[in-house]
């Protein structure tokens, strides 16, 4: 079997050097990370000094497919990219789904390990084991669209999947994302930035290879009764496919959480002009979109009547350019969203720093010489959000500033405590003062303020996979840990997330089981999640991210003043001890040498 789901295979391309070379992973290795975040997590520690700078020539960028990813399991279409973070200075590790990653395992590779500088600008070609380094210099200057479109030709073959940075990550803004598939993003964490800092503007692959596995009818087994759980399940089933995660809007202001005007708010009054069901009713949505393998279909093709085209806007993305910068102009709220695709910038980031900047501006902090003639940065300016936008990308006038950041922008201006963010990186759709369990999430997730590292929305305003009163803080440190430690197993098994809404933790055990014939019970799986957990914030440590930043802006020890959670504040301090104790950390949050050796990471 040439291409077994077992030959875990990496190219590692030196763009310094040119020189490409084709590496087999230990079978060991495999098992002990599975893929994707965990095993490109243990090859960026084993292979760089923490401490470096993460736009030198010496840090490295792995795009890393899950030990799952291009097989037929359901929702198996996600790649990561992991690398040293220039938002955060963390260990960073950014997830994206659509056709890039299942296109590059089914051409062979599940690692692509990028070192070193071009020396002027570059795009990697991938056709199954044919592997070049291109000039890209015609390439450099152009949106992802266009990017997209232009290699695709020169490739030969629209099959081909691409993956890569527009404006802002050449401009190397620090919450610059890598754009596959026109509209899918690995937005976090600015590693479109590293991409940019290496000069590689692409990469485009094309793979014919079909993924074996060794059993394959208890492999199809187990997929058919996954695919199904998926179908029943009312959330995955039912509420994604119809609204995208834009269901969300509506739920999450109704239960006070839903941060508005940088979080000074916790609900929203024109959220109905914004939300998914304001996406159906004006006629924009035209039809579901689905990653590869995908059941459910969140994604949202959507058509304005301006004329303008594409995907989104998701929950996160709609909501950072809507409710937190009060804007409740939809249009505009779609075209920043389909701006970021084009221009190559994390949508969360970017609505999240222009809103702490409107913040800045109202309360006087920031001169009305600074914006240049720009538009005033008043919330709920449609205009406002669109202008600076593009000034971020391409880091002109106040952009060069807002394209740090907003803890950076606002330290400029004397005002750190305006920026929404853990460890330097903008905070997502939730105020963690309505759900104690998700700002403990908030302050521990290694790759700074971050959603998506353990969802304890989930159960604490969801009700999965079961109610939750999301402000009893007992109980929910071991909570916390669990999620953590089964959203790591997750991405690396390249699956996305939201399956999680109706997969168990013994589900995905079946499914890696069926596809590997590993073996692992559901609680060595766990092992391998909280493995990689630990991997992580071990790399921080070396990186010098010490436990001190544990922790959340002060704006959240303050009462939230309206909606459903009126007076609630932020209880993750006192949460913090038993967290490190779950963990079996120091009481200083410090892991102990035992717990690495037990672990088997150093
Ligand atoms: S649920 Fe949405 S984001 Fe996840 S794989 Fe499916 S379409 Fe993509």
């Amino acid at each position: 079997m040439s291409n077994d789901i077992l030959t875990v295979k990496a190219l590692r391309v030196n763009l310094s050097t040119g020189q490409i070379k084709e590496e087999i992973i230990d079978g060991e290795l495999v098992k002990k990370y599975l893929g994707g975040r965990g095993l490109a997590s243990k090859i960026l520690l084993d292979e760089i000094d923490p401490s470096i700078d993460p736009l030198s020539q010496e840090n490295k960028l792995i795009f890393a497919n899950g030990l799952l990813t291009g097989t037929a399991v359901p929702t198996a279409g996600r790649y990561m990219v992991v690398t040293k973070g220039p938002l955060t200075g963390t260990i960073a590790s950014s997830n994206s789904g659509g056709f890039f990653g299942a296109e590059l395992r089914k051409a062979g590779w599940s690692l692509v390990i990028i070192e070193g500088k071009a020396d002027k600008p570059v795009y990697i070609s991938i056709r199954d084991s044919k592997v070049e380094i291109k000039d890209a210099t015609h390439l450099w200057g152009k949106d992802t669209h266009k990017t997209t479109d232009m290699l695709l030709e020169e490739f030969g073959d629209d099959k081909a999947r691409v993956a890569c940075i527009g404006p802002a990550g050449e401009r190397l803004v620090k919450f610059a994302a890598i754009i596959n598939d026109k509209a899918r993003a690995a937005g976090r964490t600015g590693v479109g930035a590293v991409m940019g800092s290496k000069n590689l503007k692409a990469i485009v692959v094309r793979g014919s290879e079909r993924i074996e596995v060794l059993d394959k009818a208890t492999f199809m087994e187990a997929i058919k009764s996954k695919v199904d759980i998926i179908r029943k399940n009312p959330i995955t089933g039912e509420g994604l496919p119809k609204l995208g995660t834009k269901v969300l809007d509506s739920i999450i202001n109704q239960s006070g959480l839903y941060p508005t005007k940088n979080f000074q708010f916790g609900t929203f009054e024109y959220t109905e002009e914004v939300n998914g069901e304001a996406l159906v009713n004006k006629g924009y949505l035209k039809d579901n979109k689905a990653c590869y393998a995908c059941p459910i279909g969140c994604g949202r093709d959507v058509e304005l009547p301006t004329g303008k085209k594409g995907e989104g806007p998701e929950y996160e993305s709609g909501w950072a350019f809507g409710a937190d910068c009060g804007v409740k102009d939809l249009i505009a709220v779609t075209e920043a969203n389909f701006m970021c695709n084009e221009l190559g910038l994390d949508t969360i980031s970017a609505g999240t720093t222009i809103a702490a900047a409107m913040e800045m501006y109202e309360k006087g902090y920031i001169p009305k010489e600074d914006l240049e003639n720009g538009p005033e940065l008043n919330f709920g300016s449609s205009e406002a959000i669109i202008y600076y936008l593009k000034k971020i990308a391409y880091r002109e006038g106040l952009g060069d500033k807002l394209a740090e950041g907003s803890y950076r922008f606002c330290e400029s201006y004397g005002h750190p405590e305006i920026s929404m963010t853990v460890k330097r990186q903008e905070l997502p759709a939730y105020d963690p003062r309505g759900a104690q369990g998700h700002a403990l999430e908030y302050a521990t997730s290694n790759r700074g303020g971050c959603h998506v590292r353990g969802y304890m929305i989930s159960p604490e305003i969801l009700g999965v996979p079961q109610k939750l009163d999301p402000q009893t803080v007992e109980g929910k440190a071991g909570w916390v840990k669990i999620f953590q430690d089964l959203t790591a197993v997750i991405d690396s098994a390249g699956l996305c997330l939201f399956s999680s809404f109706a997969l168990s933790a013994d589900d995905y055990t079946e499914l890696i089981n069926a596809g590997t014939g590993f073996g692992l019970s559901t609680d060595e799986v766990l092992k391998i999640g909280e493995r990689i957990w630990n991997l992580e914030r071990y790399f921080n440590y070396k990186a010098g991210i010490l436990p001190s930043e544990d922790r959340l802006p002060d704006r959240f020890k303050e009462p939230l003043p309206d909606g459903a959670q009126k007076g609630s504040f932020a209880h993750y301090e006192e949460l913090l001890p038993e967290y490190y104790s779950a963990r079996g950390w120091s009481r200083d949050g410090i892991i102990p040498q035992e717990k690495l050796k037990e672990l088997e990471i150093a």
